[in-house]
């Protein structure tokens, strides 16, 4: 069978959930064929690794290192697939890649023009992923609206591909809005119209188009989408508002998307969503409730914290709680009353020195009162910072992220990054196997004897105070193949204090969620 493509395009507005909707349409197709997602980014970032999260929401990273957008998130979670670093493609990438060919002489003679050379990349790109992973499908996301400067050269690319596979080998799926306005009560089409001419003018004829709405569309409004926008009836697709994103497969097959796929692309591959029901549905009868305080920085957007929000749903959806999020900005932080009425503390990933000192503080209430903690990343370092200074008594204890001064650095620059001045992709990144110790927490937790998570960080615990630490109690459970690097701790004898200079929040999926996430939830509804 020759590689199929799925093209998935958005309209009206951003932020209608383009990510999700292709992920779910890969859950959907994934029983029996070997998918594999691409996403083309318009920004002339390499990657998203430069940019603010506030901006930009949560860097997602893999295995491999690379730094890319949270959508493979959504990818990996819900196609059970290890994404790499190849399958984001930015126009910064792209734009590298025509540069370096033109510099080597590879268009010698010519004018390097957009068209070809620049879609030329785009396509051979996506053709050489396809080819390499052995694809049955793949399933490109164009990131951005329609009639975004940025996204023109994908869509022209992707225009283009279809005489270079083949009509019957790819279709283009297209995620409008289908607005009710208020007073009106009645589903508008106009927005829907207007973005699929855009697309028309673009030479782009969608198959299917999948309309974002509060309510299922009526007959009504799918004869009329159908009608003006030339897609069969039933190719007009309800994209319903859920309050849980993991709901979206179930609402494409209640809507028959796998069937109209099948039959456009003459594949088949039946759709299996009894577990992923399941687990929903635990969601959704939640028999207890806990309440957990995320204090970071970036608070006021969820989705700088986005595999933070999606491993805990994990954990509800096994353990049948429903667990509150209460997002605490440290920057300003007045009092740790908060601590009152939470049953756990989460410290996240970070970086620089806004807020630390409120962190530290929490830590340092969770330590002394029991409270269950769990650090991530920078939250590893400060529970190690809080620990050095009032119970290793160790005064002014810091990072020299933070304070370059500090008499005693706990926490500090690897010196494989002493040198490195640039700041894109120079940090520690991607996944690496910690060797947990028998006995702890975190091995128990793990089950197995090592423990592979993804990194992205440039300080670690100064191997010159693993020994006052660990003397004072607190315990390495995991730790680099040579020792010298400090992936997990843990104190015992209190009810769940555990860090880890990991994300593990990076790898957890419905089916299976993190382990530290579980344990903490558990330790936090006991
Ligand atoms: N800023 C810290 C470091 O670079 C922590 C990074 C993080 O939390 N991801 O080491």
């Amino acid at each position: 069978m020759p590689t199929k493509y799925i093209i998935v395009t958005g309209g009206v507005l951003s932020g209608l959930g383009k990510g999700i909707a292709a992920a779910s349409i890969g859950h959907l197709l994934s029983s029996r064929l070997k998918i594999i997602p691409i996403k083309c980014d318009g920004y002339l970032n390499v990657d998203p690794g430069t940019m603010n999260p506030i901006e930009h929401g949560e860097v997602f990273v893999l295995d491999d290192g690379a730094e890319v957008d949270m959508d493979f998130g959504h990818y990996e979670r819900f196609l059970g697939v290890t994404c790499k670093s190849k399958w984001n493609l930015t126009m910064g990438k792209v734009f590298d890649m025509v540069r370096r060919k033109e510099r080597r002489g590879d268009y010698l003679g010519k004018t390097v023009q957009y068209i070809p050379h620049v879609t030329d990349v785009i396509k051979a790109h996506i053709f050489e992923v396809a080819k390499e992973e052995n694809a049955d499908l793949v399933l490109v996301e164009i990131g951005g609206t329609v009639g975004d400067i940025e996204n023109e050269l994908f869509l022209e690319a992707m225009r283009q591909m279809k005489e270079d596979v083949g009509r019957e080998n790819i279709i283009y799926i297209h995620l409008t809005y289908v607005p009710v306005p208020y007073g009106v009560n009645e589903q508008k089409s106009k927005p829907t119209q207007q973005s699929v001419n855009l697309l028309k003018q673009r030479g782009i004829f969608p198959d299917i188009i999948i309309g974002r709405c509060s309510q299922f569309l009526t007959q009504e409004i799918r004869r009329k989408i159908s009608n003006f926008c030339d897609v069969q009836p039933e190719a007009v697709i309800t994209g319903l508002d859920v309050d849980d994103i993991y709901e979206i497969p179930m609402i494409f097959e209640q809507e028959r998307l796998p069937e109209i796929i099948h039959k456009k692309l003459n594949i088949y591959s039946p759709p299996d969503l009894r577990k992923w029901k399941e687990l929903v549905d635990n969601i959704r009868n939640p028999s207890r409730e806990i309440t957990v305080a995320v204090c970071g920085k970036y608070t006021k957007l969820e989705d700088s914290y986005a595999s933070i929000v999606e491993s805990f749903h994990h954990c509800a959806a096994h353990l049948g709680c429903k667990i509150n999020l209460e997002w605490v900005e440290t920057t300003d932080l007045k009092d740790t009353r908060f601590l009152d009425h939470v049953n756990g503390v989460i410290v996240p990933g970070g970086f620089g020195s806004r807020g630390i000192e409120g962190k530290i503080e929490v830590i340092r209430h969770a330590r002394e009162r029991n409270i269950p903690f769990l650090g991530l990343c920078l939250g590893l370092q400060l529970a190690v910072i809080e620990f050095a200074r009032n119970a290793c008594h160790l005064e002014r204890a810091n990072s020299t992220e933070i304070d370059p001064e500090t008499p005693h650095p706990v926490i500090d620059i690897l010196p494989e990054q002493k040198e490195i001045s640039d700041k894109g992709g120079t940090m520690r990144l991607g996944a690496y196997p910690a060797f947990l110790k028998e006995g702890t927490l975190v091995r128990s937790l793990y089950g197995t004897e090592k423990a592979s998570e993804r990194h992205r960080h440039r300080y670690e615990v100064n191997p010159r105070y693993h020994e006052i630490i660990q003397e004072h109690g607190m315990v390495f459970s995991g730790v680099s193949g040579d020792g010298r690097l400090v992936e997990f701790i843990e104190l015992p004898r209190l009810r769940y204090f555990v860090a880890t200079q990991a994300h593990p929040e990076l790898k957890s999926r419905m089916e299976k969620p993190a382990p530290l996430f579980y344990g903490f939830v558990k330790a936090c509804l006991s």
